[in-house]
């Protein structure tokens, strides 16, 4: 019902941002009771920081504000579709759904362009643009060594 009226608060987020130094985009997140609990602007260039996305930074946020790693009740919008960093982030923060305005070709007409990255994932690994390497250590099996015999360990 309020879909729309979240929604035009991350775009409201997005425009005001682009005055401050930051990139079109914004996202807010609301619980189940309708509150917004987290806010988020795009500020990858004002910040040096690359994962400083507008859904990103909603998540922090929301998690921040609910002391969780977990949003599997909350609904995120935002002002444009998620590129594939923010779509894994959404999965990692389990929300429960998105709602989306503008999507990634609107995106890709300002110089905005993700669709190579979605592309990238379904290379190769070594035929990617940014070579990935297998290196099979013996020592790789350590670190879920430690995991699975830690018991004070928190699962998500
Ligand atoms: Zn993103």
């Amino acid at each position: 019902m309020n879909n729309k009226l979240y929604l035009n608060q991350a775009i409201q987020l997005a425009v005001e941002n682009v005055s401050n130094n930051g990139g079109p985009f914004g996202a807010v997140i609301i619980n189940k009771q309708g509150e917004i609990i987290g806010r988020g602007q795009n500020r990858v260039t004002d910040c040096n920081d690359p994962t400083a996305h507008a859904e990103i930074q909603a998540i922090r946020q929301a998690c921040e504000n609910l002391q969780t790693f977990q949003l599997d009740t909350c609904t995120l919008y935002t002002s444009c579709e998620p590129c594939p960093m923010c779509l894994g982030a959404i999965y990692w923060a389990r929300l429960e759904k998105v709602y989306y305005a503008a999507d990634q070709n609107l995106a890709a007409a300002s110089g905005f362009d993700d669709a190579f990255i979605y592309d990238e994932i379904a290379k190769h690994h070594e035929a990617r643009s940014i070579p990935f390497h297998l290196l099979p250590l013996k020592e790789k099996v350590l670190p879920f060594k430690v995991w699975d015999q830690h018991t004070a360990k928190v699962e998500y």
